[in-house]
């Protein structure tokens, strides 16, 4: 038997327990894991709360991200005892997540624990931090340099723009982060942000065109926000798109990419390619200051998720929620 959270459809939505399951009730695959630790992201929350449909096959364990070690396995490249990590595929959407003491998985989704990362810290940085470095790894290969101009993050306090933030400054880029929160000011200048712009500057509808100020930009909330960041992008400068945490619509104009060749690169961390996900797992793993992450993580357990969830929707969570597996 092993414990885990439940998410079951009823008649006027869905219920969320945390109970006893068999190993039995777990879906076929080549290795079985012992999960550790997962983590709390923006689609957890939407599936917990049911505010999103994330969820594609009741019932569900939800967790789109995991670590632990392996219980069991016929995967000729997945050992018996060998620490891994699982992120995306649809874990945690179509198939059971990291919300439970055991899951079972493709052995081709299983990774490595990368090098210098314990599974807390995998965990801690999760899809989101993963997200994070896919996008600034974009603006690498579209050619934003430090010497370019700033880069601009918006949603800097949440779980990706901390990360992003983190990330870029380490990398020497100017870092300006956008952030509904006002009072996180102090927060977002020790993870390496040289200033801070209230989201309201990118909240009303901007012109086709505005004043050209970012080389490049990590953008979480889609919808207005990222129509004026494209706006006000300057020539040639690459936006990299991964959230609707603002909305899922676009009321952008043409003008930017056509008059300023601006780039605007979309990033799926869901089906990233095996061999990209490890490049990007030892980038992380080499770029992170364990001590700077420790500060924008809160660990909480399973039986927390369903109400972290509902705050984290709510905006009140800052940076990153680990969670801790019994
Ligand atoms: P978080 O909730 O941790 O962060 C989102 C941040 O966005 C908040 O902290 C807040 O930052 C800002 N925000 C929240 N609500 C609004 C709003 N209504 N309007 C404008 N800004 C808002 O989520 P994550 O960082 O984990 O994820 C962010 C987004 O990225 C989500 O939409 C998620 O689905 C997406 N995502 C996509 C991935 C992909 O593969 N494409 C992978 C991972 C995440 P502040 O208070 O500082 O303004």
């Amino acid at each position: 038997m092993f414990k885990a959270l439940y998410v079951e459809k009823t008649e006027t939505g869905q219920q969320v327990t945390l109970r006893e399951l068999a190993e039995a009730d777990l879906p076929e695959g080549d290795v079985t894991i012992r999960v550790q630790w997962s983590s709390l992201n923006y689609k957890d929350a939407l599936a917990l709360t049911g505010k999103g449909p994330i969820i594609r096959n009741w019932p569900m364990v939800p967790g789109i991200d995991l670590a632990g070690k392996v219980e069991a396995s016929t995967h000729p490249a997945v050992l018996v005892g060998q620490d891994v990590i699982v992120t995306g595929h649809g874990l945690g959407e179509s198939r059971w997540g990291g919300f439970a003491q055991l899951a079972r998985v493709p052995g081709l989704w299983a990774l490595p624990q990368p090098l210098g990362l314990n599974g807390r810290q995998v965990m801690a940085l999760g899809t989101a931090g993963f997200t994070a470095m896919l996008c600034v790894q974009a603006l690498q290969r579209e050619g934003v340099e430090p010497a370019s101009g700033p880069v601009l993050v918006t949603g800097a306090s949440g779980g990706v723009g901390s990360v992003a933030i983190m990330l870029l400054s380490r990398l020497g880029y100017q870092v300006v982060a956008v952030t509904g929160r006002l009072e996180e000011q102090p927060y977002l200048h020790s993870l390496g942000a040289a200033d801070v712009l209230p989201r309201a500057h990118f909240t009303t509808p901007s012109r086709p065109l505005e004043k050209a100020r970012w080389a490049g930009a990590v953008d979480v909330v889609g919808g207005q926000v990222l129509a004026s960041v494209c706006a006000s992008m300057r020539p040639q400068g690459v936006v990299t798109a991964c959230g609707l945490a603002g909305g899922m619509d676009f009321p952008a104009t043409v003008a930017p990419f056509i008059l300023r060749g601006v780039t605007l690169v979309g990033i799926d961390s869901v089906q990233c390619p095996r061999r990209e996900r490890q490049e990007a797992w030892a980038r992380l793993a080499e770029l992170i200051n364990p001590s700077q992450l420790d500060d924008m993580v809160r660990e909480i357990d399973l039986a927390e998720a369903p109400q972290a969830a509902d705050m984290l929707l709510a905006g009140h969570v800052r940076g990153r929620l680990v969670v801790r597996i019994p």
